[in-house]
């Protein structure tokens, strides 16, 4: 039946991409039948509204502006690239700076060598006639240096503004890098090395953190009935009602496809699982309605899984006890938070 379900989908955005192809006169290789598929399912906002604008600018695309669309929004080294181009420069900018400061000293250099000329000229200071070419080519080389330095300063505060320029560039590639882009809230990547730091930091200092994973319920039923577009709204909502209710030091993050994973720092079992609990609730509140038609679409429930950390646990330990927790939540009917204390899992380290 599932099968069935995503071949269907599938197919429906196969077609739907070859016939932009066709529509856009474009050659069909792989990458832009990539691209077009990614944006018949739509799961890629950014490139969709890349791509909406250009149309709706130009009336049309062409090849070279897909090609910075795949660029931007697929190429699997698209973060890599954008890195070694500021990368390059600021190599560059260091190359003008260094550059500016030679020149700089060269002149103070050379300033330097007309004043001791200038000082043995003094010496002599019974001609009016030397003595006044001597004071006017001192005036002379001071103006020289004065305009050297002044050239050294400007080029000091453009570089200042460009490498600040840079640092925002890199500060924007580090959120992009770390954040889902459909939720706003933390990738796969950023809970990955999270995960790590909070149990680095647990075993350090002995105090706990919880691990929260959460499901939406038959999440597959309702993208089948009212199409992927429509779950990805629900995916914000949900992302949502998961951010509105986590603080501080917490960390939310979309863990898969429409799964998501909260740790919580310094925080035990009990209070983790309030948290859950009114994530749970948060969601099964709204009651969903199309805005553009109205149509009233019922409720979404999730399950939720929740650990706490244990001496001696590694990322996979803890993140395993969620997940038998939230299987255990899935299987007693969805709908529901579950603790590992409640998956008969006995906690060896515990028992006296
Ligand atoms: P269960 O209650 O057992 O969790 O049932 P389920 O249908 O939710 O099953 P499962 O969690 O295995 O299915 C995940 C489904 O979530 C598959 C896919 O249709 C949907 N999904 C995953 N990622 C996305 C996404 O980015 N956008 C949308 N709209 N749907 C997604
Ligand atoms: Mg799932
Ligand atoms: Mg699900």
């Amino acid at each position: 039946m599932s099968d069935q379900e995503d071949f269907k989908r599938t197919i429906t955005y196969g077609e739907s991409a070859l016939s932009y192809i066709r529509r856009n006169t474009l050659p069909a290789y792989p990458r832009n039948y990539e691209l077009w598929y990614t944006y018949s399912a739509g799961f890629n906002h950014g490139l969709n509204r890349a791509i909406n604008d250009i149309i709706t600018v130009k009336g049309g695309i062409n090849g070279d502006d897909l090609q910075k669309i795949y660029a931007k929004f697929l190429s699997p080294n698209r973060l890599g690239d954008r890195i070694d181009e500021v990368g390059a420069k600021v190599a560059e900018e260091v190359q003008d700076l260094v550059d500016a400061i030679r020149v700089s000293t060269d002149a103070t250099a050379d300033y330097g060598e007309a004043l001791e000329t200038a000082s043995e000229k003094l010496k002599d200071l019974a001609d009016p006639e030397k003595l006044r070419a001597v004071v006017a080519h001192m005036i002379k080389s001071t103006h020289a240096a004065v305009a050297a330095n002044r050239n050294l300063e400007s080029q000091l505060l453009e570089s200042r503004r460009q490498i600040e320029t840079l640092q925002e560039n890199l500060e924007a590639i580090r959120y992009e890098s770390l954040t889902d882009d459909l939720t706003t809230l933390n990738n796969r990547r950023h809970f990955d090395m999270m995960i790590e730091k909070a149990i680095r930091s647990a075993a350090d200092s002995g105090e706990p953190f919880a691990l929260l994973l959460t499901d939406i319920d038959h999440f597959k039923k309702f993208n089948d009935t009212y199409g992927h577009q429509t779950g990805d709204q629900v995916l914000r909502l949900v992302a949502l009602a998961v951010k509105q209710n986590v603080k501080g030091q917490d960390c939310a993050c979309r863990y898969g496809g429409e799964e998501f994973a909260i740790i919580l720092p310094n925080t035990g079992i009990a209070a983790a699982s309030e948290i859950a609990e009114s994530i749970r609730k948060a969601v099964y509140s709204k009651e969903l309605v199309k805005r553009s038609t109205g149509e009233n679409l019922g409720r979404i429930t999730m399950s939720i899984g929740v650990s706490e950390y244990r001496s001696g646990d590694t990322s996979q330990t803890v993140i395993a006890r969620a997940d038998l927790a939230l299987y255990a939540a899935k299987h007693e009917g969805r709908n529901r938070v579950k603790c590992e204390s409640d998956t008969g899992v006995v906690d060896d380290t515990r028992v006296a």
